[in-house]
């Protein structure tokens, strides 16, 4: 069981904002070209996902051109890029993202001391005038901006709180408590944007940003989801830094499955999930493992033999999804573990 009781409204639509694109990008082997991806982006809209982060402009002249590019050619979908509190990588996102309908700016910075005083080597007081000046400044570009907060779960809560009073007062759409290092447990998860978002209550809207260092990505999300937020970054496969981040196609599938826990709308085109899976394994070069929720090779094949005499009684018997629903299809596999019938018949030794 998730913690924490349910007490916000859940009439709100859930935002489902896909990183594959930056967070996914930036682990090692994960380096796309711009065409691969502006094909990515181009599934993503036909996904049905509210934010594209496309890139990470001033890291590099291709993810600049990238985001350029999808900029221009995504209508449905918010197109976003990262920054850093720095002038020139506001600047240098904010033009990147000159030709998108919807474009949206995220911008980040650490509130752990850990990495306050190792990483940034910047006081407190130093990190909350950065948020402050940086989100000023941005917001004379655009208007849409994602403020971060990195290693939030490694944070001072006191610290974290008011640093995010000072990014929604500077302007800032909505805020994200990152896990970066995939810290937390979900119940810690859920409790920390539980106390926000009570505490802020209508004045910001919370992202999360998990990831899987303990395979708890989706879990920790979903902790969040129940507990307020209202935004969820993802990536397809749950591509991201070292374990990854959080998979869209198992947050996707959770939330339509136990509807009646999350009570959350949300806009994924649920039959497009394994096709855009595909899509970014093929582009990688790899496939998942065979037990990968939702997308892996097993997640709907039946060898064992009281398993098929279930389902071909009643499915739900040993599927809580119906393989239809995310594109994909049932598959009987007939082996040692079939019923002896089928074995006799088909020669395989028991
Ligand atoms: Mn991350």
């Amino acid at each position: 069981m998730l913690p924490c009781q349910k007490s916000v409204t859940m009439t709100q639509k859930l935002k489902i904002f896909d990183t594959t694109l930056r967070d996914g990008e930036q682990a090692p082997d994960n380096t796309f070209s711009i065409e691969q991806k502006v094909q990515i982006a181009l599934a993503l809209e036909s996904l049905g996902v509210d934010t594209i982060e496309a890139g990470f402009p001033m890291s590099s002249s291709v993810d600049y051109q990238a985001t350029k590019l999808i900029a221009k050619q995504i209508k449905e979908s918010s197109v976003c890029a990262l920054a850093r509190t720095k002038k020139e990588d506001i600047d240098r996102a904010a033009e990147a993202l000159e030709g998108a309908m919807l474009p949206s700016l995220h911008m980040f910075i650490a509130t752990s001391p850990i990495h306050m005083q190792y990483k940034l080597r910047l006081s407190p007081g130093e990190v909350l005038e950065k948020i402050s000046e940086s989100i000023s400044y941005a917001k004379k570009r655009i208007s849409n901006i994602i403020f971060g907060f990195e290693d939030a779960t490694r944070s001072d809560y006191d610290f974290l709180s008011s640093a995010v009073r000072t990014a929604t007062d500077a302007g800032a759409s909505s805020i994200t408590i990152a896990d970066t290092v995939g810290f937390y447990l979900p119940e810690q998860y859920g409790s920390l944007i539980k106390r926000l978002s009570q505490k802020y209550e209508d004045d910001i809207n919370i992202g999360t940003h998990c990831h899987n260092d303990l395979g708890l990505a989706t879990a920790n999300t979903l902790a969040g989801i129940y507990n307020g937020a209202s935004e969820v970054q993802v990536t397809v496969n749950g591509i991201g830094e070292r374990a990854g981040n959080t998979s869209l196609e198992e947050v996707a599938a959770a939330l339509h499955t136990r509807k009646d826990y999350f009570e959350r709308e949300f806009s994924i085109d649920l039959a497009r999930i394994y096709e855009t899976s595909k899509l970014v394994y093929q582009i990688l070069g790899r496939t998942p493992s065979h037990e990968k929720a939702i997308v892996g090779e097993n997640a709907f094949r039946h060898e064992a033999g009281i398993h098929q005499n279930g389902l071909k009684k009643e499915p739900t018997t040993y599927e809580i999804i119906d393989p239809t629903l995310v594109g994909r299809e049932r598959e009987f596999v007939y082996g040692r573990h079939s019923g002896r019938e089928v074995c006799r018949r088909l020669g395989i030794n028991k």
